[in-house]
């Protein structure tokens, strides 16, 4: 009888999407090579950890709902290693259609004015809204300012490409590209940044020191692409991927090392808050870069200058501030709670930030990086969750630790994916904006690189 060679044992930190997904293709395995653990630090798998039920309420039609926190919305054209992973295990997702009101807050008061402008998602809504308040003139004044401003932005992503490190020698910010097409700053300020920081979470400010490659290129590819959410929730993916996996929760991993040809892991679990260690021939990394320089030192001081930062997701039911544009439409839109319908979603802006707002048909609000002040009493369910940045520099620090290898080249100075056989997964491990798909792409790298067919690539 043959002999089969002892099984890798693998270690995963983290049970996000990255982490999961990697966990499931090294478990599936068809030669059946490794022998998969998930560490995690939180009683429960973090995928759909900050999710939260809805009961019903006893009212007619009521039923029981799952809110996915953050939303997790796909999109084509930008997202297509994570269909073809929903598309195997037959995850449902469904294309929703979103109307736009956007409008600022006062600096003094909080309070929000009534809406500037009312638009829909793809443009869904033709003509657009007019917010009770703007006269027809100033309306259409507006309208048309903006279709110009628009397509003159999406002319530019299409052929005027932004400046890389490969292309020019320097990497060029997002504020220098809209400052080179010379976009309008009154456009910039009241419709770019607003509708950008409600896919980026993040200040203005931040949103303006991205790479302009990660924005031009997500603009071209989504362009005119519906968006989807799943149906049923992330819970739904989170059960397909854990399967059969091993997993340690309430543990929190402290330290990761090379010792010789393997690598420890050190792990303290939170509930009795004893110390443990083992080694393992492979170490996959799940977590934010924050974390992987609290306790992976090779990293620590590349990861450094990737920024990140923390962002609260509120699901309530104040709903003082929701301006009734009154419009009759409007009121039509948000009365008409089918699943097809058009979603109200309440962008809204101070100098220095966005917050969104989605009236979600369950009659909830949830609103993502809030600035203004919600009513506690209100308050269902709040979740903070750490967001990933971009830079130029983070960028290049990205790239250079996920470069391909090339027989003969000189070798890169940093640390690299795989070097001593710990290795990287995440929404930020690619070359893109900090989104699910990097999650997917950055699994199937890895999966790759220990040689593991992906299943969905079949
Ligand atoms: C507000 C918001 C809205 C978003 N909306 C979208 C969207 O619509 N579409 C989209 O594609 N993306 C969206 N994203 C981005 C995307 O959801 C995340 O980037 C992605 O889920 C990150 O997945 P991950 O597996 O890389 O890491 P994470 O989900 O961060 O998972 C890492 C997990 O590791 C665990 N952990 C941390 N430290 C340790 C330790 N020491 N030991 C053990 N375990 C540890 C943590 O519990 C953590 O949850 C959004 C993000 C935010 C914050």
């Amino acid at each position: 009888m043959e002999n089969n060679p002892p099984r890798k044992k693998v270690a995963v930190v983290g049970t996000g999407m990255a982490g999961l997904v990697i966990a499931y293709i090294l478990k599936n395995d068809p030669c059946q090579r490794f022998e998969v653990e998930l560490f995690e630090k939180q009683d429960k798998l973090s995928l759909d950890s900050a999710s939260h039920t809805i009961l019903p309420q006893g009212g007619e039609g009521d039923k029981q709902e799952r809110l996915d926190l953050p939303m997790r919305a796909l999109a084509d054209g930008y997202y297509e290693n994570l269909k073809r992973m929903y598309d195997y295990f037959g995850i449902t997702y469904g294309s929703r259609r979103f109307v736009y009101s956007l409008s600022t807050l006062s600096d003094s008061s909080h309070e929000q004015v009534s809406p500037y402008y009312v638009h829909s998602s793809n443009n869904h809504q033709i003509p657009p809204l007019r917010p009770e308040g703007l006269s027809w003139a100033r309306w259409l004044i507006e309208t048309c300012y903006l279709a110009l401003c628009y397509y003159w932005f999406t002319a530019c992503c299409f052929f005027v490409a932004p400046r890389t490190v490969e292309s020019f020698g320097a990497e060029e910010s997002l504020r220098q590209y809209v400052g080179r097409i010379c976009l309008p700053r009154y456009y910039v300020k009241r419709y770019l940044l607003p509708m950008m920081s409600s896919v980026t979470t993040c200040s203005h400010d931040a949103l303006l020191d991205f790479p302009a490659i990660d924005v031009v290129d997500y603009e071209r590819k989504t362009f005119r692409k519906p968006h989807y959410t799943v149906l049923g929730g992330v819970q739904r993916v989170e059960k397909e991927l854990s399967k059969g996996l091993k997993n340690w929760l309430a543990t929190k991993v402290t330290s990761v090392e090379n010792v010789g040809t393997e690598v420890k892991v050190t792990w303290a679990n939170t509930l009795d808050g004893q110390n443990h260690s083992k080694l393992f021939d492979h170490v996959i990394l799940a977590v934010t870069p924050d974390v992987i320089g609290a306790i992976f030192e090779p990293l620590r001081s590349a990861v450094a200058a990737v920024p990140t930062t923390t962002v609260q997701i509120v699901i309530h039911r104040d709903f003082s501030k929701i301006i009734d544009c009154s419009k009759s439409l409007w009121r039509q839109i948000a009365s008409n709670r089918s699943d097809l319908a058009p979603q109200p979603f309440h962008i809204c802006s101070n100098a220095e930030a966005t917050e969104s707002t989605h009236e979600h048909p369950s009659a909830y609000l949830i609103t993502n990086h809030p600035i203004a002040p919600i009513d506690p009493e209100k308050v269902v369910h709040t979740a903070t969750l750490t967001r990933v940045l971009r830079s130029p520099t983070s960028r290049q620090i990205v790239n250079s630790i996920f470069e391909k290898k090339v027989s003969g080249q000189e070798k890169s100075q940093l640390w690299q994916n795989g070097d001593g056989n710990v290795w990287l997964v995440g929404s930020w491990c690619w070359d893109g904006m900090v989104l699910l798909e990097g999650c997917v792409g950055s699994a199937m790298r890895v999966a790759n690189g220990l040689g593991v067919q992906v299943p969905w690539m079949q």
